[in-house]
């Protein structure tokens, strides 16, 4: 794995356009896969992975304006690009903290998902992999 990010060496992150972009400035703190239906409807896929940091290590270099967030009732905001659709991060920028599509993140983001989450509603047609992480049948605990 790479250093762990930093001020000085922080890791970067984009949409899939690039007109957002940020700056991870610490490790992230925890990351797991989510099966959940709406990570399957917003991403297309069977599962997304996922990893928390604090707001306060994150920082918006461009395109802050373009960050569209979808509410939904319940749970976290889906946060993406205006532009391109690209998903970013759950959760609010006026919170403590967020989770980032790891998918985002340029190169090694540092850490690995440690968890399977709301394995419930798993897809049907992509088997979870028996790579001996925990499941949860909902959030992780
Ligand atoms: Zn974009
Ligand atoms: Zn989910």
């Amino acid at each position: 794995m790479s250093p762990e990010p930093s001020p000085q060496h922080p890791l970067l992150g984009r949409c899939l356009c690039g007109a957002v972009r940020f700056e991870v400035r610490a490790p992230f703190t925890s990351a797991a896969y989510c099966y959940c239906h709406r990570c399957q409807r917003r991403t297309g896929t069977a599962r997304s992975a996922s990893a928390r940091i604090n707001v306060d290590d994150l920082e918006i270099l461009t395109g802050r304006d373009l960050i569209r967030a979808w509410q939904p009732a319940d749970g976290m905001a889906k946060n993406y690009c205006g532009e391109c659709g690209g998903h970013l991060f759950a959760g609010s920028l006026d919170a403590d903290f967020v989770a980032i599509r790891l998918g985002t993140i340029d190169g090694d983001p540092g850490i690995r998902p440690e968890a399977h989450t709301w394995v419930s509603s798993a897809a049907t047609w992509e088997d979870i992999p028996d790579d001996g992480l925990p499941r949860y049948e909902g959030n992780r605990p």
